[in-house]
């Protein structure tokens, strides 16, 4: 070992060496002191975003930036902050991360007062409403009938795993169907997804929906043979090939859905009915799967969480009933008062 080389290697190990103690401060704070580490949030409370409906534009420079929907059409964010000359977010990941809801609102009421810059919905290429989440949890066997569809024990506890970044994809995406060789077994999922909206740790379940910033319709596509190939289960694989986390084509805020465990659920699959129930029959509700995950480890604003699917999945058949999604298909997701996904495969 050459001198630089030795010299290289003392100091990535002292960097190494500092890195831990960093990490093993941490743990500390939270272990002894966990109102301590509780002060480390942003100073200034999140103010959480209310009374909007919000969408995401794909622009034709590629750039994916928010819409807001109002009763006058829906207002295109990036051109309304270059013709008012104001500061907003520009996505939802922004918005929540930071808490910059009050640009977007003064944003949003300055361009209620004008018939400018605005776009025709019907004329939208949708963007992704999430790019960047810093978490995308997901619950499973969290309805009653699914859970009893495929044979299944209620859980005791919510069952954890989860996605990654690359899944996510806009509504009116194109899935494509994975190589022979990867997964022949593709089956949707429709699920309510909750989009945190400030720091929840270990937040109790009558406080945890104060934490919520909105809700939308998603998709927890699935490759069935992947995630049931090991003796029990592969989840993770199965569930986080790209694309495989349409959502849209809204984020609601929280204020305008009155009870997140009550909305009508569907699925239709080149229009013909899959999935019909309601969030009614989650096994754990929104908020005791808040509560029990932030028990656990902190979600962050703009941590987004899948909530389990309702019965009617393809797996959910007898084996001989079992025809998997294919190239072609067209799925329609649906949520009451969060609207329609829609995606197809190819
Ligand atoms: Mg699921």
């Amino acid at each position: 070992v050459d001198s630089s080389r030795r010299d290289f290697f003392q100091k990535t190990t002292f960097a190494a060496a500092t890195g831990l103690m960093i990490i093993q401060a941490g743990a500390n704070a939270a272990g002894e002191a966990s109102p301590q580490t509780q002060s480390q949030t942003p100073a200034k409370p999140h103010k959480m975003i209310k009374g909007l409906t919000i969408l995401s534009i794909r622009q034709k420079d590629g750039a994916e930036t928010l819409g807001v929907k109002t009763i006058s059409g829906v207002i295109d964010v990036r051109s309304a902050v270059e013709g008012f000359k104001m500061s907003s977010p520009m996505t939802l990941d922004d918005l929540l991360q930071n808490g910059r809801a009050a640009e977007l609102e003064a944003l949003v009421a300055a361009a209620t007062s004008s018939k400018d810059y605005r776009v025709d919905e019907g004329a939208i290429t949708y963007g992704r409403l999430f790019q960047n989440p810093g978490k995308i949890v997901c619950v499973g066997l969290n309805y009653r009938r699914h859970a009893q569809e495929i044979g299944m024990q209620p859980p005791r506890v919510p069952p954890l795993f989860n996605k990654y970044n690359n899944a996510l994809a806009p509504h009116r995406c194109t899935i494509p169907v994975p190589d022979k060789a990867v997964s022949t077994k593709l089956d949707y999922e429709t699920e309510l997804l909750i989009v945190m909206g400030k720091r929840a740790w270990n937040v109790s379940e009558a406080d945890a929906l104060n934490y919520v910033a909105g809700y939308c319709t998603a998709q927890d596509f699935s490759a069935r043979d992947l995630q049931l190939a090991l003796p029990g289960g592969q989840w993770m694989i199965g569930k986080t090939l790209d694309n495989f986390a349409p959502i849209g084509p809204y984020f609601v805020s929280a204020d305008l859905i009155p009870n997140p465990n009550n909305l009508k659920i569907e699925t239709r699959v080149n229009g013909g009915l899959r999935q019909s129930s309601n969030t009614s029959d989650f096994i754990f509700n929104c908020q005791q799967m808040i509560s029990y995950i932030s028990r656990h480890f902190p979600l962050e604003a703009g941590d987004i969480i899948f909530t389990g699917t309702p019965e009617g999945v393809i797996q959910g058949k007898p084996k001989d009933q079992q025809v998997w999604l294919k190239a072609g298909d067209q799925i329609e997701s649906s949520i009451e008062r969060l609207g329609s996904l829609t995606f197809s495969l190819a």
